[in-house]
Formats: structure tokens, C-alpha cells, sequence
């Protein structure tokens, strides 16, 4: 069976949105909205596997929702809402706690690095957040998943329980009407020089909203001088960056600078070392903290209008939620009839 090619993805409201969120996830939502059906959700069931303070909360859904705004994401022509709204992402998620294996979950390299040394201490939410990942894909039967490369495994695993569904329930599903598969099999999308934005303190770990320093982060709502102190102290090495993308490998923090400039330049690693092979390190911060303060600044602006409003931004997450609500209530009553429930 043939499936509409549809886009969905996610973002966690657990803090501010950052410069690897922009170049890894939003900033692809705003190409893709010119040529598919676009759904971006907030995701707030998601945010809550660790600990939110519930007097924060509403602040970070509505600053990642005005980050997708001030991005350039049309929340007209796609679907733009938070997750906890529609209750079906739950509800399907359920399903999929019991067509998903433990073994498969024990696989996943994020549960690892979240939940640490303390993993008896961790939230049961934490473990099963790639079931609930896969419902918010799948309750859309979403076929692209524009995300970071740190959720490829995660998409991965949508696949493998859409599958299984499938397989599992292949008969009920003949019987319901559904000709061969009732969900897709979604592909990541992951694409170009940015996919994986380093900490500006370690190369080795990724950029992340749930970092504890502040430092180690571009936030979208960072000013020019905080951009330009961040970039200052990012740790480098001491050589002159190289002429040639080859000469990055076994540098992460001067592959990771080169590779933001690429992004946001629009070109390749290749290009960027065209100009700046040779070049101090102090040299190339400064061009990147300009590139940096000219694509963030006009960002950074439109979000603090937007968030000084917080009744528009609720209204355009009531609108995409109701919209969203109409698609997932269809695919949960299927699922359910598939699975053999009694429904009203
Ligand atoms: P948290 O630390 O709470 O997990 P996060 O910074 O990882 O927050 P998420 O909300 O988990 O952000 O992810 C939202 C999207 O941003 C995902 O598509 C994810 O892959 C992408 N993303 C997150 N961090 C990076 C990064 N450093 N580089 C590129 N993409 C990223
Ligand atoms: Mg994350």
C-alpha cells in the first residue's frame, strides 16, 4: 500500500531552544513546509520523562512554539500544537508499550546517556520515550521525520514497531480494509554539514537544551554580545584550521565550528576551509560570531515579540491542536478496531 507523504516531528519543551535544535531540526521544518503536509509538535509528555517544574513549564512550550514561529514555520498551512493536548498520542503509545520488546528499549543509546549511573532512579517515562515517539509519527502515518542525527535510532525503532504492528495484526488489518500495512515505515531525515552541533565546551558531547551550563549552548534567544562571548570561549585547539575537510578528523570542536558556519552559510565544510585553511582560530570566530549574529539576531527579535504574547501563541497551539486531533482521532479508531477493542 502507498502512503501520503507527510512530515512530522517533535520538540521537547524542556528548556531553551539552542543553535542545534535550529540547524539540526527546525530549520529543515521550514524547507519542508513548501513541498509536503507538515505537522511540528511540542512535545510536553515527552519533556516530562525528567523532572519540570510546573511553574515553567507553560513558558518553555510556548518559547519552543514561538522558536518555530519566528523560524519562518507557517502554522496555517501545517499543523503546529502541543502534544499533551491530544490525548491519542497517549493512548497509542500504550499500544505500542506492548508491541515494542524490552530488549529493543535496552538498545537505545539516549536512555544510556540520560539516565546515567542512577538508571534504577530513572523515570519509567524515560525508558519507554521512544514508544511514545513512535505514536507521535505513526498516529499521523507520517512518512519523513526531519530530526537531529541524536534521533535516528529512535525513528529507527519507529520503523521496527510499525512493522511488527503490521505483521502482528496483518490479518485484522485485511479484515478492516486496510490492503497490506496499516502504518508506513517512516525515514529520518537527516541531512547536510550540522546534523549533530557539538557542545561548544566539550566536542564530544552533543548540544543539548538539558545541558547545566549555559555556556555550552547558542540559545536561539541569545543577544549579539552573548553570542559573541560564547563563541570566544568555545573550546578549539591550538593548530590553524586545515585546507581540507580531512584535515577536521580527530579535531570535534574545530570540526564543530566549521560545521555550524557551513550550515549557516549554506555551503560545504569543503568551501568553508577554501577560505579560512590556514586561518587562526580567533580570525575565523570572529567571521563565524558575524554569520552567527546576522541568522539567530532576526530569530531571536521575532521571539521575544512573539513570547510577550502568550494568548496568540496558545491560540495557534488550540488551533493545531484541534486539527491534529481530527487526523489522530481517525487512526486510533482503526487501531482499535484492528486490535479488537469495542468502541462507542
Ligand atoms: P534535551 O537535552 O532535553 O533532550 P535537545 O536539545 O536534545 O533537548 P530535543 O527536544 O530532544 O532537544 O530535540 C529536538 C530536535 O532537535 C530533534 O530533532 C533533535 O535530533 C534535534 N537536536 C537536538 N540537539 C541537536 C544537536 N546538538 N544538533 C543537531 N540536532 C539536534
Ligand atoms: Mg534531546
Amino acid at each position: 500500500m502507498s502512503f501520503k507523504q507527510r512530515v512530522f516531528s517533535g520538540m521537547q519543551a524542556t528548556g531553551n531552544p539552542h543553535l542545534g535544535n535550529y540547524l539540526g531540526a527546525i530549520g529543515k521544518f521550514v524547507e519542508l513546509q513548501n513541498n509536503y503536509d507538515c505537522i511540528y509538535c511540542v512535545v510536553d509528555l515527552h519533556a516530562i520523562t525528567v523532572w519540570q517544574d510546573p511553574k515553567e513549564l507553560p513558558r518553555a512550550i510556548r518559547e519552543v512554539t514561538a522558536s518555530f514561529l519566528a523560524s519562518g514555520v507557517d502554522p496555517k498551512r501545517n499543523i503546529v500544537f502541543n502534544q499533551s493536548q491530544v490525548a491519542e498520542h497517549a493512548e497509542l503509545a500504550w499500544i505500542f508499550n506492548c508491541v515494542a520488546r524490552i530488549g529493543w528499549l535496552n538498545r537505545m543509546t539516549q536512555f544510556k546517556e540520560k539516565s546515567g549511573k542512577d538508571r534504577e532512579n530513572a523515570s519509567v517515562g524515560l525508558f519507554a520515550y521512544p514508544t511514545l515517539m513512535a505514536a507521535d509519527i505513526l498516529l499521523y502515518r507520517a512518512t519523513l521525520v526531519p530530526v537531529g542525527d541524536d534521533q535516528k535510532q529512535h525513528v529507527e525503532l519507529a520503523r521496527d514497531i510499525a512493522q511488527k504492528f503490521n505483521n502482528d495484526f496483518g490479518e485484522s488489518i485485511s479484515a478492516h480494509g486496510f490492503a497490506g500495512a496499516f502504518f508506513p515505515q517512516p525515514e529520518p531525515l537527516i541531512q547536510g554539514p550540522a546534523t549533530r552541533v557539538m557542545s561548544l565546551r566539550d566536542g564530544s558531547k552533543k548540544m543539548s537544551k538539558s545541558d547545566p551550563s549555559d555556556q555550552s549552548r547558542i540559545n536561539l534567544t541569545d543577544d549579539a554580545d552573548t553570542i559573541a562571548l560564547k563563541v570566544r570561549r568555545a573550546k578549539t585547539d591550538p593548530e590553524p584550521l586545515p585546507s581540507e575537510a580531512k584535515g577536521l578528523e580527530n579535531r570535534p570542536e574545530a570540526d564543530n565550528l566549521v560545521g555550524i558556519y557551513a550550515a549557516l552559510a549554506g555551503q560545504s565544510k569543503a568551501d568553508v576551509l577554501k577560505e579560512f585553511g590556514g586561518a587562526q582560530f580567533s580570525t575565523f570566530k570572529a567571521a563565524l560570531t558575524d554569520l552567527l549574529v546576522a541568522k539567530v539576531g532576526p530569530i531571536t527579535s521575532e521571539m521575544r515579540r512573539l513570547v510577550a504574547d502568550p494568548i496568540y501563541i496558545d491560540s495557534i497551539l488550540a488551533d493545531g491542536s484541534a486539527r491534529a486531533q481530527v487526523i489522530a482521532a481517525e487512526t486510533m479508531k482503526a487501531v482499535k478496531d484492528i486490535v479488537g477493542f469495542i468502541r462507542r
